[in-house]
Parts: C-alpha cells; structure tokens; sequence
C-alpha cells in the first residue's frame, strides 16, 4: 500500500446521506416540508431532521447533502476513495434508497449533461488521469471492467454479447455465474464478461452497454431495473518497474434496488419472490455491514448473493461508503425514514 490515504477515524465504514430536490411531479404537498436541516454547529453538514406526525427525528450521519448539493460538491467527497483504489485499496461504494429517491442520480448521473454526471462517469476520470500521472513516475496499470445485476439472487452479465440476453431469460443459457474468491483475495465470477479499458471512453461506450441490457430486461421484466443491484467493478493493477512495487484495488459502485417495502397483501407471484429477494439482500448487507462495524467475529457474508458477492471488499483493511438517498417528497416520508433507520444501523 503506497500511502494511507482515508477513514482511519472511525473505521473503514461512512454514511452519507443526499436529499434530492422536489420534482414537478412529487405532487400534492411539495411545499409541505418534512425534511430540514439542523444548523448547530455540532451536527451541521452532519444532521438531517425528519418530521412526521408533528413529531421531530433527528439523524447524524458523517455528512448530509442538502438538495441543492452539487454532482461535483458530492463528488469531491469520495474522490479520496478513488485515489485509496488507485493505491491498491478495495472499495465499495452504495447507494441505498426507495425507488425515485435519487440512487441512480448519484450512480450515474445523466451522462449527457456535463454538470450532472455522476460519480461513476467522474470517478473513471479521475482514474485515468491519474493513471497519466502516475506512469510519469514508471508505474503502469492495467485496468479491468465488469458490470452485474443481480435480480432474484441471480447473477446476470450486462456486458454479455448480445446474443444472449435477446431472450430476456434468466438464468442466461447455461451460465452459472458462480462466486469464488482466491487467496488473494481476488474474486472471480465464472463465465462473466471483463473487459481491459484503457480510456474513459472505453468505459462510457461499456455503460452504454450495460445500459440497453438493463433497458431490455426492464420492459420484458416489470420494472427490473429497481428491483435488482447493479453492480460495477473497476479493478486497477498497478506496477512499478523501476521500484518492484505492485498495487491491486478494486472499486465497487452499486446501485441497489429500492428498498421500498410493498404491501404485504398485495404482493403475490413474481412480484412477492422479487420483493422477498430484494429484503434479503438488503438485510443481508445491512447485518455484514453492522458485524463489520462492530468487529464482530463472525460476519455473514453467505447470506445474499450480493454480499458473497463482494465480500473481500468489505471488511479488512477495505473501505466502504453508503450512501442513503432520500425523497424530501412528504408522502415519502415512512420510506425516508426506514432509509435513515437503515443507514443510522450501519453509521
Ligand atoms: P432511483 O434510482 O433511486 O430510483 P433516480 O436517480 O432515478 O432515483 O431519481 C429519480 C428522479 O429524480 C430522476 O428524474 C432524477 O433525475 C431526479 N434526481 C434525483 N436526484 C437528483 C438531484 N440530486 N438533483 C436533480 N435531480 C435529481
Ligand atoms: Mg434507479
């Protein structure tokens, strides 16, 4: 490890929250407000205030983005995690929330627009530039991309050549996808796709990729794109010629699926095993990240496809951001609050 860069404050786990701004059609009561920010000089940037019933709940997570925080104002937050990858660290970083509460945004951003890109598209920059630097001073990498969804505890490959996700059916034929993680510490998933990038550019054309084979699936498969984790992995080898040194870092970025809870009566059929998968997942995370936080002995891992999944990035010397997306829109306002509840569990 070349130098030790982030988080040695409170372990290797941080929560960030970020409200989004009121959409035009977050409807009837967007001039209603449930969601404030404290202005003490302890808590603020820190604290998030969430009235319900005329009742006041008060959150403190390692920061909290107002609405009008910047892509970029977000960004500057976690560009210490992408330097700690590029210095051979493993990273994950989520984005948890219900469906529209602004996960994807953070993610990714709108690629289009400069000024609201996301972390994803400013984070493959910051990488590639700093990879320029740094090969001035001998060091030369490797990198290499993979990009996963996993819907219903099944893994799928979105870089798959086209031929085979056309059908839309899962499991992919015949692929097993099956986890298994090395000595190192390195994780290989059999039969999924990896590309060698060596520009940004490369990576923004993959997306694109990923994108349309999220978009196939979510016409043919009620929606699946909240239902399921999307999962990008960066990993970044480095070597030094002149000094012998070596790095190897992973950097995660996760969208998960909406954590919001459907009505228990009304979910029936694929929409119920879909709901039971997503809870799982999540509450498998939330435990491994909780064990983590607590240093516990055992830490169940093996619970979720996900968190097996990720396992040598969580934990350890690793590091870890969760973001906690949240809808300041009022009738959102139970979900908002199993969000904090959710991420005050793991901070
Ligand atoms: P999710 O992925 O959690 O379902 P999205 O990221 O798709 O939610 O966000 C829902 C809507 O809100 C989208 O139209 C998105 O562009 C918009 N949005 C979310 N966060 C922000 C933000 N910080 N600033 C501006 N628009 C946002
Ligand atoms: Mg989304």
């Amino acid at each position: 490890k070349l130098h030790n860069t982030i988080l040695e404050l409170k372990g290797n786990i941080r929560v960030f929250c970020r409200v989004r701004p009121f959409l035009s059609d977050d409807g009837v009561g967007a001039d209603t407000k449930v969601i404030s920010f404290p202005t003490a000089t302890e808590t603020m940037g820190r604290g998030i205030d969430v009235t319900q019933n005329g009742q006041k709940l008060s959150f403190t997570f390692d920061k909290a983005f107002m609405p009008d925080t910047s892509q970029q104002e977000v960004f500057v937050e976690i560009s210490q995690l992408v330097q700690s990858a590029l210095d051979g660290y493993k990273v994950c970083i989520f984005a948890y929330g219900q469906t529209g509460s602004g996960k994807t945004y953070t993610m990714m951003g709108k690629p289009e627009s400069p000024d609201q890109r996301g972390l994803i598209p400013r984070t493959l920059e910051q990488v590639f530039e700093t990879r320029q630097i740094l090969q001035a001073q001998g060091w030369k990498y490797e990198m290499q991309v993979s990009m996963l969804e996993i819907y219903n505890e099944t893994i799928r490959d979105l870089l798959a050549p086209n031929k085979s996700i056309s059908d839309g059916s899962r499991p992919e034929n015949g692929k097993q996808y099956t986890i298994k993680h090395d000595v190192n510490g390195n994780t290989h998933v059999s039969d999924l796709t990896v590309m060698d990038v060596r520009s940004s550019k490369e990576v923004s054309y993959l997306l694109d990729r990923a994108a349309q084979s999220r978009s196939v699936g979510k016409t043919q498969m009620n929606e699946q794109s909240s239902r399921s984790h999307f999962v990008f992995t960066l990993r970044i080898i480095g070597f030094n010629e002149s000094t012998d040194q070596q790095v190897q870092g992973v950097l995660n970025l996760i969208d998960l699926a909406g954590s919001e809870r459907l009505s228990k009566s009304g979910a029936t059929g694929d929409r119920l095993k879909e709901t039971q998968a997503i809870n799982k997942s999540l509450s498998s995370l939330s435990d491994v990240i909780f064990a983590l936080a607590k240093k516990e002995e055992h830490v169940p891992y093996r619970n979720s496809k996900l968190t097996y999944l990720l396992q040598p990035c969580l934990g350890g010397d690793s590091k870890t951001l969760m973001f906690v997306n949240v809808s300041p829109d009022p009738p959102s306002v139970g979900e908002s609050l199993c969000s904090l509840r959710f991420a005050a569990r793991v901070n």
